[in-house]
């Protein structure tokens, strides 16, 4: 099938195909403090394609509906085209990142809740944070898709946590994105792999993109880790 360019952001390219579905093509590229600080990993966007697929795969074990369809090749993802809503949703189980300078809480502090934040997805911003009745007054989006948005982030919380849990690593945060398809119905969109969430080991070491964010360490190795205990788990 013919497919036309249709976005290339930091980390992913995107091509439509002409019956509503996407090809996401997985760079290499990494970048952080909004692209403060860049660099090419070779291998990454196989590591990100291959983890971000067991994840989508295991979420739709627990009907979780997602716009993932299957892994193409090694670095691409078939997936629904959606209308993404441009809000990111960031959910913490520990302090890290910037919750952790906003409030000065010590990284690694354990949360007494779960916590379920919006960010508006805009670059030329640095991706502010925004709360509910702002996001519904600027009608990115209405009260019952965010109630929706955050109850599945809860849900998909509960289901990663569990998992990497079996493996050996602590989901600390991560980052998820949604969009509505053609029908308005609401899916769990973008990528979940360790470019978007924060996995430590049990003597609080980094398996994610903080190996580049703090030069802590070798991020294809903490990748490759990742991916090789998902292989053994799933
Ligand atoms: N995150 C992301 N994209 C962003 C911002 C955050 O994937 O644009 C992820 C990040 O990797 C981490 C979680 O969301 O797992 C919380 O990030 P935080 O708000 O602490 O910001 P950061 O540390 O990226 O500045």
């Amino acid at each position: 099938m013919n497919s036309l360019f249709l976005y290339e952001g930091k980390a992913k390219k995107v091509f439509q195909y002409t019956d509503n579905t996407v090809m996401i093509f997985f760079k290499d590229d990494a970048t952080a403090g909004n692209r403060a600080k860049e660099a090419v990993f070779k291998g990454k966007g196989e590591l990100n394609a291959s983890i971000s697929a067991k994840l989508f795969e295991h979420l739709h074990k627990y009907s979780i509906d997602t716009h993932f369809i299957e892994l193409n090749g090694k670095r691409e993802h078939h997936c629904h085209q959606l209308n993404i809503i441009p809000i990111e949703v960031v959910v913490r189980n520990r302090a890290a990142g910037t919750f952790s300078k906003r409030y000065s809480v010590e990284t690694g502090t354990t949360l007494r809740n779960v916590v379920v934040e919006w960010c508006l997805k805009d670059d030329a911003l640095a991706d502010p944070p925004i709360c509910d009745d702002a996001i519904v007054a600027l009608g990115i989006t209405d009260v019952v898709t965010l109630n929706n948005m955050r109850a599945t982030s809860i849900s998909v919380n509960n289901i990663l946590t569990q998992l990497f849990r079996r493996v050996g690593l602590q989901l600390v945060d991560f980052k998820l994105e949604f969009g509505l398809n053609e029908e308005g119905k609401l899916l769990l969109a973008d990528e979940i792999c360790p470019d978007t969430m924060r996995l430590w080991n049990n003597q609080n070491e980094s398996f994610d993109k903080d190996l580049f964010r703090n030069d802590s360490g070798d991020l294809l190795a903490g990748y490759r880790k990742v991916e090789e205990l998902l292989i053994n788990t799933l």
